[in-house]
């Protein structure tokens, strides 16, 4: 098979990819390992599309959707104290890491954020793409010939490419990358770039909303070793309340056992939600949840390297930059 550009991932940027490709006229093929599309904010399954995981809109982003014909709904934001203490140092999981964005803290400082339950489906269908299906095909990377050009997957179809977008977590890329004196630079590059991040589990639940706050996104904090959660956030729309729940986890403090049961007890002690009222529930691991500053200078020289191979970064987590 004949490929144009292959986009590995199915998260905005590959969505963003998919289209520029089509712009051109160039024939393209996004392929993933899971089955929704999304990446971060892919759907909840189910009638009720709520994203699981919390993405938030500024007001100047808002206007920049709103002029491809996306309407964003935006809210007031107010922020309530469970425990105070170094709130900080929670999100990040208690340990020593220079962090490029920390979305909480983001959140705690603005007035107003907007937020739409489908703006996965919405950008879709504003980039005229099918909204009843995924924008990729389900399948592994097995081997990427950037040599040959070939690039192999886990069903057994093997690309002819032109050009790759890659945007699958950086630290994973050089995994299925032949020949190996190319792997091994690649690996070089990570080593010396020294990725680290923050990961975080979300418990995200749907459920009827008692007594509707319209305009409000209610950000609770706590902040002490008390509580393993350290930010939940409740917003309404129409009749449901939406609520996600974080909590950070790293290498060194890896989840505990049981750390379901410990955040619904949690959110019931106080009394922030009672989890029985919950329409649906899920739990979310973002592994590469906060990313650490690096080193601008090597990784401008890793994405040149990677761009002579055809090998295109692009996206948060390949590039590793918030806000690209
Ligand atoms: C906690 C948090 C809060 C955020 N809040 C905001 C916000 O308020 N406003 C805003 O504008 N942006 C926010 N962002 C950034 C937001 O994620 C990006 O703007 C957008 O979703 C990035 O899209 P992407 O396609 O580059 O990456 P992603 O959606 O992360 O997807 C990249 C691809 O990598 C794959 N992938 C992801 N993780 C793994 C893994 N561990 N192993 C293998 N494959 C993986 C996915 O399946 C996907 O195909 C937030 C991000 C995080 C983590």
């Amino acid at each position: 098979m004949d490929i144009d550009v292959v986009v590995i991932g199915s998260g905005i940027s590959a969505l963003k990819a998919l289209y520029v490709a089509k712009l051109y006229n160039r024939n393209a093929l996004a392929v993933d390992v899971h089955g929704g599309d999304g990446g971060y904010i892919q759907l909840l399954d189910g009638e009720d599309a709520v994203a699981k995981a919390p993405l938030f809109i500024d007001l100047d982003e808002a206007d920049f959707l709103h002029s491809l014909g996306i309407d964003v709904k935006c809210y007031e934001v107010k922020h309530s104290v469970l425990k105070s203490g170094n709130y900080v140092l929670k999100t990040v999981g208690f340990i020593d890491i220079d962090v490029q964005m920390n979305w909480f803290i983001r959140w705690l400082n603005s007035n107003k954020l907007c937020f739409d339950v489908e703006l996965f489906t919405k950008l879709k269908k504003s980039y005229e793409f099918p909204t009843y299906r995924p924008i990729h095909s389900v399948a592994n990377i097995r081997k990427i010939d950037v040599e040959k050009k070939i690039l192999a997957l886990s069903t057994g179809t093997i690309i002819k490419y032109s050009k790759i977008v890659y945007t699958w977590p950086l630290e994973l890329l050089p995994q299925n990358l032949y020949p190996n004196s190319i792997k091994n630079i690649i690996e070089q590059f990570l080593n010396q770039l020294e990725l680290k991040y923050v990961s975080l589990y979300i418990y995200t639940t749907l459920a009827k909303s008692i007594e509707p706050k319209e305009n409000l996104i209610t950000i609770y904090t706590h902040a002490t070793k008390a509580s393993k959660i350290h930010t939940a956030i409740a917003l309404h729309l129409h009749n449901k309340k939406i609520m996600y729940t974080a909590t950070s986890y790293t290498k060194q403090h890896p989840l505990i056992p049981g750390i379901r049961e410990k955040i619904v007890s949690e959110l019931k002690k106080h009394r922030i939600t009672n989890s029985i009222d919950a329409l649906k529930k899920h739990y979310t691991n973002i592994t590469y949840g906060l990313l650490n500053k690096i080193n601008e200078n090597i990784l401008k020289e890793l994405e040149q390297l990677l761009e002579n191979h055809d090998i295109i970064l692009f996206g948060r987590i390949a590039q590793w930059r918030e806000k690209t």
